[in-house]
């Protein structure tokens, strides 16, 4: 099946398997598993990344994967592999962090802008969590690390009004412009739900693509608005990074990608 996209550009398309890994919360080591699916001990990003360094792969941002995509570069996307988080955590400052700069991997942040430097707004009092602050997210940035937005409040955005809709791209994309003296280029869908209104959003904003929750690590130039990611749990095994790796994902989830992609971009 063709997406309405590939007849709609008539440019050729890149096709590139770059994996983009999505955590939400980093726990430190220790004996006690951690109590949500969303929450993966530091030693399994380090296990992650290590298993593409040793591999001979290169950490790169969204952003740039995104500009490497758009100008057609599948040469320089061969061995890349990305790391993402979700919502903007204090403890991926605190437990990510660390673990990235000591093995030399980039990220990308996605970061929700009606909470920085405070809780978690969008779940109940009881599962709220520290969110990280301004500098925190500063210095994150100044040691190379992308600041992209996951909009203002963490709403299902494919409920909300155009001028809704847009109000989360455009205000959320200039605060964290502002605050980090550099634009911003990548967006991550709250909850990964888009549809053809939100994707016409956030490409009027001035983002270059946004991560959505399908699942793949196949990407393409004419996808840049529903970039594919991976969930790391604590069950990602190496055994399933092979598997990750071979294409076969891709094939089990084409149809899920597929329908999801068509009309919406
Ligand atoms: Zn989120």
């Amino acid at each position: 099946m063709m997406s309405c996209l590939e007849a709609a550009t008539g440019a050729e398309m890149v096709r590139a398997r770059v994996p983009i890994f999505m955590f939400h919360h980093v726990a430190p080591d220790g004996p006690s598993a951690p109590r949500s699916p969303l929450v993966v001990r530091s030693s399994k990003l380090r296990e992650i990344a290590e298993w593409f360094l040793r591999r001979g792969y290169e950490s790169i941002t969204v952003r740039e994967l995104a500009s490497l995509l758009r100008a057609g570069d599948a040469a320089s996307l061969r061995r890349k592999f990305a790391l993402t988080f979700d919502d903007g955590a204090k403890s991926c400052f605190e437990h990510a962090y660390p673990v990235l700069s000591e093995i030399g991997c980039t990220a990308t942040f996605y970061v929700l802008t009606s909470c920085i430097g405070g809780s978690s707004n969008w779940r109940n009092k009881m599962r709220s969590f520290e969110m990280m602050s301004a500098e925190e997210l500063l210095e994150l940035f100044g040691q190379g690390f992308e600041i992209g937005s996951h909009g203002r409040n963490h709403v299902d955005l494919t409920a909300l009004t155009v001028d809704e809709i847009d109000a989360q791209m455009v205000e959320s994309r200039a605060t964290l412009s502002s605050m980090i003296g550099a634009e911003v280029s990548t967006f991550a869908y709250p909850y990964g739900l888009f549809d053809a209104r939100v994707v016409k959003a956030v490409r009027d904003a001035g983002y270059i693509a946004a991560c959505s929750v399908l699942r793949g690590a196949a990407q393409d130039s004419q996808h840049t608005f529903a970039l594919k990611r991976i969930m790391v749990t604590e069950g990602t095994s190496r055994l399933r990074l092979r598997y990750f790796m071979s294409g076969l994902l891709d094939f089990e989830y084409r149809r899920e990608f597929e329908s999801a992609v068509l009309g919406r971009q």
